[in-house]
Parts: C-alpha cells; sequence; structure tokens
C-alpha cells in the first residue's frame, strides 16, 4: 500500500474533527478530497504531514506509520503540502523562499537541478527570483507555495486549494501545472472548493461532510452522480 489514511480519528481539545476516515491514495494518483467548509479536508492533510496528530488511528506510507514521525521526517520521506492561503515568507526573496523547501536535502546539485525543473514549471519565478515573495501577486505567491513544497522533491505532493482567490485563466493554468507535475511522477493529493476542475483533474476522490467521508468513487463517476452535481458542481 502506497498511502493510507486508517480510521483515522483527529481531535482538537476535545472536539472531534474528524471521526474515523478511511482514505487510500495509489502511485502515481491524482486524489481529491471535496467537501464544504469546515468538512476536514486540511486537517486531513495536516495529519499526513505530521503537522496534526490522530487521537486514533494513523497515517501510512509504504506501511510505515507516519503519525508517529516529526513533520520534518514526513518531508524526508518525500511528502510534502503545499498549505492553503498561499503562506510564503514575506519578508524573503522568491529564491530564498525555494531555498527553504529543499532544506532537508543536502545534494546542492540535486537540489539546482529541483530549482531548474520549478522554473521550467513556473518561469515567472524564474523571472521574479530576486523579487520579495510579499510583493508577488496573489497567482505569483500560490506558484511560489507549490514551488516551495516541490523543492523538497516530493513523492507526494498535498494541495490546500491552490485555486483559491485566483482568477479564473490562473486556475487554468495552475491546473494544467499539477497536471504535469503528476506527470512527471508525484502523486497528488488535491483538496479544492473548484469540484469541478478539481474531478477533471482527478483520478479518484473522496467527499467529506463534518469529519467523514460520505462518498468515494472514481473522478468520472463523481462527476457524473447527481448527489454530488447538487451538492458541489452547481447542479450540472
Ligand atoms: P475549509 O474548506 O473551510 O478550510 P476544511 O474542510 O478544510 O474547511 P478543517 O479546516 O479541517 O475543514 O476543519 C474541520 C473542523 O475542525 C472545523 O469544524 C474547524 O472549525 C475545526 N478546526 C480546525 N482547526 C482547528 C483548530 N486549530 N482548533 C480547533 N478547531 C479546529
Amino acid at each position: 500500500m502506497f498511502l493510507e489514511l486508517r480510521n483515522l480519528h483527529v481531535k482538537y481539545g476535545n472536539v472531534e474533527a474528524l471521526h474515523g476516515i478511511d482514505i487510500r491514495v495509489d502511485e502515481g494518483e491524482i486524489v481529491t478530497i471535496l467537501g464544504a467548509n469546515g468538512a476536514g479536508k486540511t486537517t486531513t492533510l495536516m495529519s499526513i504531514s505530521g503537522l496534526v496528530k490522530p487521537s486514533e488511528g494513523g497515517v501510512f506510507f509504504r506501511d510505515e506509520p507516519l503519525h508517529k514521525l516529526h513533520s520534518h521526517e514526513v518531508v524526508a520521506r518525500g511528502i510534502t503540502q503545499s498549505p492553503e492561503g498561499r503562506r510564503v515568507f514575506g519578508t524573503l526573496s522568491v529564491l530564498e523562499n525555494l531555498y527553504l523547501g529543499a532544506f532537508t536535502c543536502r545534494d546542492k546539485a540535486r537540489v539546482e537541478r529541483t530549482l531548474g525543473w520549478i522554473f521550467e514549471l513556473f518561469p515567472r519565478l524564474e523571472e521574479r527570483r530576486g523579487q520579495l515573495a510579499g510583493t508577488l501577486s496573489g497567482g505569483e505567491q500560490q506558484m511560489l507555495a507549490i514551488g516551495r513544497a516541490l523543492m523538497g522533491d516530493p513523492k507526494v505532493l498535498l494541495l490546500d486549494e491552490p485555486s483559491l482567490g485566483l482568477a479564473p485563466i490562473l486556475v487554468k493554468s495552475i491546473f494544467d501545472t499539477v497536471r504535469t507535475i503528476n506527470q512527471s511522477g508525484v502523486t497528488v493529493v488535491l483538496v479544492e472548493q473548484n469540484a469541478r476542475a478539481a474531478l477533471k483533474l482527478a483520478t479518484r476522490g473522496y467527499v467529506m461532510e463534518v469529519g467523514r467521508v460520505v462518498m468515494e468513487d472514481s473522478a468520472a463517476s463523481l462527476l457524473a452522480n447527481p448527489e454530488v452535481q447538487a451538492a458541489y458542481l452547481g447542479g450540472g
């Protein structure tokens, strides 16, 4: 098994946010997690990256229990997250932000190769490599957040709302780039409000409601499902 969440429960204080979810991600897939605000999508991603710990159940990567590791050890296993809200270090340059994403890698030649690949994916970042990240546009900051996650040379990329707040033309470009990243061999777990675009890109999807998985299917079947259409795809 590649990546697997088994009976995962997460609590914030006394309040349980995830009530025992099961999700599996096969190598090479794009799996999308859909759900309304507060369904637990971000909590699910943070559980995979080790930022929150389960109260019961666990997260397994090639059968190793990730939930027993620190988050930097999870990164070292090849699992990186691009957080919601384009969290970049505003007072550092584009290049400095990118190098921070490679903190687990001591192989300098490899870091430079990865950087070259990221500049191919996002030429805009290369043009603006010396600019302070805080002065980038929203779309550019999103590219930088994804680029920084890629600097860890991940096997699994966790993307939280990459299209949030972007103009439609940039949304398409971000989704195209996610496809290219996946085709280069990176498995992707994608949390998205833009359910239609996410399902068009994904192999399979999970629908979450208040801390539970209520549906799981191939992306094509979810796109064609009348319940999903009514709840998440604007009725058609
Ligand atoms: P959104 O799309 O709005 O980001 P989401 O599906 O990602 O929502 P989560 O952010 O995972 O949902 O939140 C799941 C539940 O856990 C919510 O009820 C939320 O209020 C709660 N929650 C999230 N983070 C915390 C926290 N740090 N402390 C307490 N409760 C939290």
